[in-house]
């Protein structure tokens, strides 16, 4: 008898931008919670887009005028929240995709927030202090109309940090009276969180910690490659290291090192700080990212960019698990090829949501002005993480899916349940 074969499905047309290529992860979440399509509607589109224009007199004494955006995705769930980017690309459709995984990075972790992005197209790398000062004040000054502790709260992203939350919380409050609970990722003296520094490698570390458990395994004498040595992925290879696993491979922008037997992270800590780059760090050998991503590991941790496993390179991914620390590191193609190859990947809605957690633990400190100490703050994150990851791994089981699958359709299902019941 002659094979039977299945017709083949349909493709649907590729995405075209990174806003659609999440509301196609949505989508394939909402098909397997038989979703109504005017509830797919309300969920898919952004509640408020802000765009406005930016004008910073320079040091030169010119004024560069620069365009800002705030997209805030749903708030179904609570106060939209969000980071800041100042980037060069910075562009609207980015905003709106990173604004909606805030909507399902913060269901899924249940912190009680929606979801938002801002940007402002710029190149931070060459301002002065006092330029970006000027800059974010006058951003803060125009959107300030739909910020506010109970509003909306931003935090940092690329090309943003503590210093620039610093003078959005002052720039707010001169307009509203103190308010610390309107940014968070500020420095510890102005209200910020103990551990928001480590929170997102701690909780990738949680995750994986879990991971391993359910299979009677530990990070101890596992090895793992690390791409991006910044905040996320310098911590999380030395809290990878700390457990007794093997890092034996960094990279960063400026290149990379790779040493089989291990990297000595504490050494390359040390050499870190000194250089400001993992590249030429004498305990190992030069490898580039392609070389990093096609190591024969135990789990590949993407910890820098967007789209970096792509179709090109996910044929050579050896590691049986993916963790994706970075946001959106892999392209709809590339996903589809590690499923089909039974590599599993915890997804960045999941791997990542350590930082917006602890931003949750910061804006209710600031609200109640008691503040807690960093056990505390690491008790409370590993707990939220390894009950997400559990929720996640149970409909991961029962559903057959992915866990990107899995995440997306345990946070769709509670903003869902959370617009219905406001009666939209
Ligand atoms: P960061 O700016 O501190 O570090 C980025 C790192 O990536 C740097 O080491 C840089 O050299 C490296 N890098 C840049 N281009 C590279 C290239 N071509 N090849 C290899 N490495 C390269 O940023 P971060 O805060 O560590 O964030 C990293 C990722 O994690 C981003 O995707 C970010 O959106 C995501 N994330 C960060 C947080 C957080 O709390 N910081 C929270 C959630 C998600």
């Amino acid at each position: 008898m002659a094979p039977t074969t299945t017709p083949a499905k349909p493709k649907a047309p590729a995405p075209a931008n990174a806003y659609e290529e999440v509301n196609a992860l949505f989508d394939r979440a909402a098909d397997r919670l038989n979703m109504a399509d005017e509830t797919r509607q309300i969920l898919k589109k952004p509640f408020r887009e802000v765009t406005v224009s930016v004008p910073v007199r320079m040091d030169n004494g010119k004024i560069n005028v620069y365009t800002g955006f705030r997209v805030q995705h749903n708030g179904a769930r609570g106060p939209w929240k969000g980071g800041i980017r100042y980037h060069p690309e910075v562009d609207l459709n980015e905003v709106r995709a990173l604004a909606s995984l805030m909507t399902w990075k913060t269901a899924l972790v249940d912190v009680p927030f929606g979801g938002a992005k801002g940007g402002v197209g710029c190149d931070p790398t060459t301002m002065s202090s006092l330029e970006m000062e000027r800059l974010t004040r006058k951003f803060t000054a125009r959107i300030a109309v739909v910020l506010g502790p109970s509003r909306d709260i931003p935090a940092p992203d690329m090309g943003t940090d503590g210093r620039v939350m610093a003078w959005l919380m002052d720039e707010y409050s001169s307009r509203r009276g103190y308010s610390p609970g309107v940014v968070t990722g500020k420095p510890v003296t102005l209200g910020g969180s103990r551990g928001r520094i480590t929170a997102t490698a701690y909780g990738v570390l949680s995750v994986i910690d879990a991971y391993y458990a359910g299979r009677g395994e530990s990070v101890k004498g596992k090895t793992a490659s690390v791409q991006g040595f910044g905040n996320v992925g310098s911590y999380t290879a030395k809290f990878w290291h700390e457990r007794g696993g093997k890092v034996v491979a960094v990279t960063d922008v400026k290149g990379g090192v790779q040493n089989p037997k291990g990297l000595d992270v504490p050494a390359l800590w040390a050499f870190f700080e000194k250089n400001r780059t993992v590249a030429g760090f004498p305990g190992g050998e030069p490898i580039d990212n392609a070389g990093l991503f096609a190591l024969k590991v135990d789990c590949l941790i993407p910890a820098a960019l967007g789209d970096v496993i792509t179709a090109k390179n996910a044929g050579a991914i050896k590691a049986p698990l993916v963790v994706e620390a970075a946001n959106h590191p892999t392209t709809p193609d590339a996903d589809e090829m590690l499923e089909e190859r039974g590599i599993v990947v915890i997804p960045d809605i999941l791997a990542n949501a350590g930082g917006v957690t602890v931003s949750y633990f910061e804006w209710s400190q600031n609200l109640t002005q008691f503040y807690w100490d960093e056990d505390k703050v690491n008790h409370e994150l590993d707990i939220k993480m390894r009950r997400a990851f559990a929720e996640v791994e149970k409909i991961q089981k029962k559903e057959k899916c992915s866990m990107r699958t899995a995440a997306f359709m345990q946070a769709v299902q509670r903003v869902a349940d959370a617009e219905t019941q406001r009666g939209n």
